[in-house]
């Protein structure tokens, strides 16, 4: 069973089953799996889905984000690690140099 499209992801385990997500869908792209202990929101038809988000705005736990800003926060990260090793290094340097 797929927990994502082309453009969204579904964190399971954030989902309360609130049907919000399955409501603003216009695709009829999410659908529920409502068995005993094993409750979430599931994606029914992956290929349907249009990356209009409304599923992502409607949900209040935020269990669905955006595969978009998932890169986006990727990218970010990266950079961050790359500055702080950079600047890591120049302390480093900077130390060395005045001993
Ligand atoms: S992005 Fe739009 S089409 Fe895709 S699942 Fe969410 S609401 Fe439906
Ligand atoms: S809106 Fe969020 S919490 Fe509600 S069913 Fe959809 S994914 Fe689950």
């Amino acid at each position: 069973m797929s927990k994502g499209t082309d453009h969204i992801l579904i964190n399971t385990k954030s989902c309360d089953v609130c049907g919000k997500c399955i409501e603003a869908c216009p695709k009829e792209v999410l659908g529920k799996v409502n068995i005993i202990f094993h409750k979430h929101v599931h994606i029914d038809e992956a290929e349907q889905c249009i990356g209009c988000l409304k599923c992502v705005k409607a949900c209040p736990q935020n269990a669905i984000i955006s595969r978009h800003d998932l890169k986006k926060a990727d990218i970010s990260s990266a950079l961050y690690d790359y500055r702080h090793r950079r600047s890591h290094r120049h302390d480093h340097r900077t130390v060395t140099a005045r001993q």
